[in-house]
């Protein structure tokens, strides 16, 4: 694996270790391409706060370690500055307005909670309406629809319990076709292939087959140690798309934050 572009820092608060950990741990694996996506801050009203993301007022710190760190290792490496964010539609112009004056090259989006955050719910958890998932399709689509969006990670983290697989199906569909029209890459989750969670899923993937849609891995880095999953996981992931005949994409284009 020589490029990866979903990786955290601190400041989520449910990150290990330093930026320059994860660097020279990349370069010692012969990454090439290293890219930062800590979890967005968002500027929610009020006084909400999100437990698993940055404060709005530690994003210039992030920005900076991050640009810094790519000057000073351009010989060894390519580092990016990015961020993982949630399609929120209530917030999301709001989150630009914040990152306007910043280089900022990408962001990848990890749709974490189903309407606006403050008022919405999890998509992690087990949900055995399709209702939810018909909801967590449609945020996703409008999100890509935004243009603003290089790969949706862990596109299957929402989870459905209930015992309609064709509704459940027919919604994973309007996810890949969109990402199809759209050309967002979909991120094969190392964090969640390593962990055994509930993604990468199969069916999903197959269903990517059929529509045509290209991935790309992502380690989802929240500690040093992650940077060797890949020893582990890179060919189960290389076979999973083989078998479902899901194309495989190495370096991200990247679409413009502030087209
Ligand atoms: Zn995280
Ligand atoms: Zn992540």
């Amino acid at each position: 694996m020589k490029a990866n572009y979903h990786s955290h820092t601190t400041r989520c608060r449910h990150a290990r270790g330093t930026e320059r950990e994860l660097v020279e741990k990349a370069i010692e694996n012969g990454f090439l391409i290293w890219g930062f996506s800590d979890h967005t801050p968002y500027p929610f009203p009020g006084e909400y706060y999100s437990t698993f993301r940055m404060y709005v007022n530690e994003f210039d710190s992030y920005a900076n370690t991050i640009l810094d760190l790519k000057k000073e290792y351009a010989d060894d490496i390519e580092i990016h500055l990015g961020l993982e964010a949630e399609y929120y539609p209530a917030y999301f112009d709001k989150l630009l307005e914040l990152v306007k004056d910043y280089p900022l090259e990408y962001l990848i989006m990890g749709q974490h909670f189903v309407g606006n955050e403050p008022n919405g719910f999890y998509s992690g958890a087990g949900h055995e309406d399709i209702a939810v998932i018909r909801a967590y399709a449609d945020q996703v689509i409008e999100g890509m629809q935004t243009g603003r969006f290089s790969c949706l990670a862990h596109p299957e983290l929402i989870s459905y319990k209930g015992k309609d697989r064709k509704a459940y199906e027919e919604q994973i569909r309007r996810i890949c076709r969109c990402a199809k029209e759209t050309d967002v890459l979909l991120e094969v989750n190392f964090l969640g292939l390593f962990e055994k969670r509930h993604y990468p899923r199969e069916e999903f993937w197959k269903i990517a087959g059929e529509e045509g849609c290209r991935a790309i891995f992502g380690i989802d880095a929240h500690d040093p140690d992650a940077v060797d999953w890949p020893k582990i996981v890179y060919q189960p992931a290389c076979d999973m798309l083989a078998r479902n005949h899901v194309e495989l994409v190495e370096t991200m284009p990247f679409k413009a934050v502030h087209p």
